[in-house]
């Protein structure tokens, strides 16, 4: 039922983006396509943003763009392509300087042999028209150096500006390589970062932290009914309720497709239940309606496994120990909290999961 349903909606987004193809005159090359599928199924709001950006300006989009949009939004490479990008510019931006900084010391060096030849020629009896000459060249020779030092000031001000946008852009990219698109929270490479981090700060000062994994109920039933559209802005809301009731040094991640992570730092047994309890409720309290009929989509529940972090453990083992626990809240009949230790786990080594 539910492949019969997937079925049906891809074929939609496939012909939608043929469709695209044809009106735009494009050829319909695997990557064009996929730009345009993805668009269809609206996967990615900052492409679909883009492509309708070009739209309302243009009227149209050309083969050009659409190899743009596919670089900037859907390529694999597209974030080390933006690092090689940013690289190139400080390269550039290096050399600008180094040749404003020697430029600067060849003047001040012709400036130098420009008075050593004034100092020398003070010794020669020297007329008026000599004079003249020897003062002309040294104020030449200041000029020259004066404004070869004011070039260096200037391309050292335009360096320092250039170099401040770079920070800024390097700083977008790594923030764009730690989200997740849909929901704004943190994506999964960050959540393997942050747990190992957490791990060896738990290593160094014995300090401890828990981990919570959340899971949607029946969401798949959800999808079926409402839409896969629908569904991905039930994960936003859901994302809000995890960001709601978290505080700023925990860490919230989209771990897989309607799973969420969240570590939190310093946390005893009692802080992690709690936490995990504010957001099964405040997912369980929100009425869905779909804003733009109206629809009464019902509600939603949670099912949370949490997990403490234990002396020796590696991030397989405290992520077992909550995905274990998430299990045990999905078989007590869902909507619900549980915690495992690694001594309950020891006595239940039945459990591999369901959700
Ligand atoms: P339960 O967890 O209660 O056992 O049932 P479930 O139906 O939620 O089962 P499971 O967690 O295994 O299903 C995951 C479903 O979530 C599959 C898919 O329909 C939906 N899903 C996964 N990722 C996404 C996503 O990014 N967007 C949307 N809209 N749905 C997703
Ligand atoms: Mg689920
Ligand atoms: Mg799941």
């Amino acid at each position: 039922m539910a492949d019969a349903e997937d079925f049906k909606r891809t074929i939609t987004y496939g012909e939608a983006a043929l469709s695209y193809i044809r009106r735009n005159v494009i050829p319909a090359h695997p990557r064009n396509y996929e730009t345009w599928y993805t668009y269809a199924a609206g996967f990615n709001q900052a492409l679909n943003r883009a492509i309708n950006d070009l739209i309302a300006t243009k009227g149209s989009i050309s083969a050009d763009d659409l190899q743009r949009i596919y670089a900037r939004f859907l390529s694999p490479n597209r974030l080390g392509d933006r690092v090689d990008e940013v690289g190139t510019r400080v390269a550039e931006e290096v050399q600008d300087l180094v040749d404003a900084i020697r430029i600067s010391t060849d003047a001040t060096s012709d400036f130098g042999k420009a008075l050593d030849n004034v100092l020398g020629r003070l010794h020669e009896t020297l007329n008026d028209e000599k004079l003249r000459d020897l003062t002309s060249a040294m104020v030449k020779a200041t000029h020259a150096a004066i404004a070869a030092n004011r070039n260096l000031e200037s391309q050292l001000l335009e360096s320092n500006r250039q170099i401040r946008t770079l920070k800024e852009n390097l700083e977008a990219i790594r923030y764009e390589s730690l989200t997740d698109e849909l929901t704004t929270l943190s994506n999964r490479r960050h959540f393997d970062l942050a747990i190992d981090r957490a791990i060896d700060l738990a290593k160094r000062t014995g300090e401890g932290f828990a981990l919570l994994l959340t899971d949607i109920d029946h969401f798949k039933s959800f999808n079926d009914r409402f839409g896969h559209q629908t569904g991905d802005q039930v994960l936003r809301l859901v994302a809000l309720a995890v960001k709601q009731s978290i505080k700023a040094q925990d860490v919230a991640c989209r771990y897989g497709g309607e799973e969420f992570a969240i570590i939190l730092p310093e946390a005893q047994i009692d802080d992690a239940m709690d936490v995990a309890e504010q957001i099964r409720r405040a997912v369980m309290g929100k009425e869905l309606v779909k804003r733009s009929t109206g629809e009464n989509l019902g509600r939603l529940t949670l099912s949370i496994g949490v997990s403490l972090y234990e002396g020796g453990d590696t991030s397989q083992m405290i992520i077992g120990r909550a995905d274990a626990a998430l299990y045990a809240a999905k078989h007590s009949g869902r909507n619900a909290v549980r915690s495992l230790q690694s001594n309950e786990l020891a006595a239940n080594q039945n459990g591999s999961r369901v959700a």
